[in-house]
């Protein structure tokens, strides 16, 4: 590798709103990462329907234009 070109790349622990927390690599300039949703507790890993909301984003949506344009598959 060409030298002093290249960002580190060292351990980052990656913290989720979950609890769950794993180390892995990154080219980050922190040593730690918080992040809303992982594998372990996003739906389409657990296989659960679980809203991860913790602003409440979609309720707020909802709110705004309802709550008809979820679930419909529109066809072309
Ligand atoms: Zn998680």
């Amino acid at each position: 590798m060409k030298q002093n070109i290249h960002p580190s790349y060292k351990e980052v622990t990656v913290t989720c709103s979950c609890g769950n927390s794993f180390v892995t690599k990154s080219t980050l300039a922190k040593d730690t990462l918080n992040i809303e949703v992982c594998s372990l507790c996003h739906p389409f890993y657990s296989g659960k329907q679980r809203l991860v909301d913790s602003a409440g984003r979609v309720d707020k949506f909802r709110q705004k234009f309802g709550s008809g344009m979820f679930g419909k598959k529109t066809t072309k």
